[in-house]
């Protein structure tokens, strides 16, 4: 069969990055998460105290971040400087501060490349915020993944009861809706839905039905 890409974007918390994995599995292809990219130089600049308001500090603290990926179907492992933060960039802190250096042209340009790179010789799912409009404008598959920012509230409260770690209900929906507004009113390459994607509003579906009516989507386009 030839080689084929699927896109899949939409805001934080829509079920991105698990509905992904599970159909890398399904499909038995390669799985791309570009949001850790993004999350490893916040991390990077966070442990360096790097300003995060400061460009030309985040433009040069670039050239010291050596950021390497291994990729297996459904699991990719993430380097920075040789060490494995796969794991450490999953807080709530690194994906503010991912929100932060993605406004940042030098940042994009340099992971969009690794992300383009990463994709050749193989089909993908590859997630994010612009992977249709910009990463792959030629996907074979493009997916708008969206959900009320109650229900995105609501499942990220959930994630948390289920780590035994407490929240504030209200400041996780005001961090919703900020990383919203950052993701979608940057300058260069914002969070939108590419013309010729297709939305699915899941805020009804369970993980199930969201994996179920994507693999739907995708068997028209493809012989998989
Ligand atoms: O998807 P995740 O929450 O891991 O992404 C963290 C942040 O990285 C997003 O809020 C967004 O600002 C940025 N990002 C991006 N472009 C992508 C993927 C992520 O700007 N393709």
């Amino acid at each position: 069969m030839e080689q084929y890409s699927i896109a899949i974007d939409g805001p934080a918390g829509s079920g991105k990055s698990s509905v992904s994995k599970e159909i890398a599995k399904i499909l038995n292809i390669v799985y791309i998460d570009t949001g850790a990219m993004y999350r490893t130089v916040g991390l990077y600049c966070l442990r360096n105290h790097i300003n995060l308001d400061n460009a030309e500090e985040i433009e040069k603290a670039l050239q010291n971040i050596d950021m390497k990926i291994t990729l297996s179907e459904g699991k990719q492992t993430i380097y920075l400087n040789g060490e494995d933060v796969t794991e450490t960039i999953r807080t709530q802190q690194a994906g503010k501060a991912a929100s932060d250096v993605a406004v940042i042209y030098a940042v994009r340009e340099k992971l969009v490349q690794i992300q383009r790179e990463l994709s050749k010789g193989h089909s993908v799912i590859m997630d994010g915020r612009d992977i249709g409009t910009n990463v792959l404008p030629h996907a074979t598959v493009k997916i708008y993944l969206n959900a009320s920012v109650e229900q995105r509230t609501n499942r990220r409260c959930h994630e948390l009861m289920l780590l035994g770690k407490e929240y504030n209900k209200k400041r996780i929906e005001y961090e919703i809706i900020q990383r919203d507004e950052n993701d979608k009113n940057r300058k260069y390459n914002p969070l939108k839905k590419a013309e010729d994607a297709i939305e699915i509003d899941n805020s009804n579906m369970d993980m199930e039905q969201t994996i179920k009516t994507i693999l739907n989507i995708i068997k028209q386009k493809i012989n998989v």
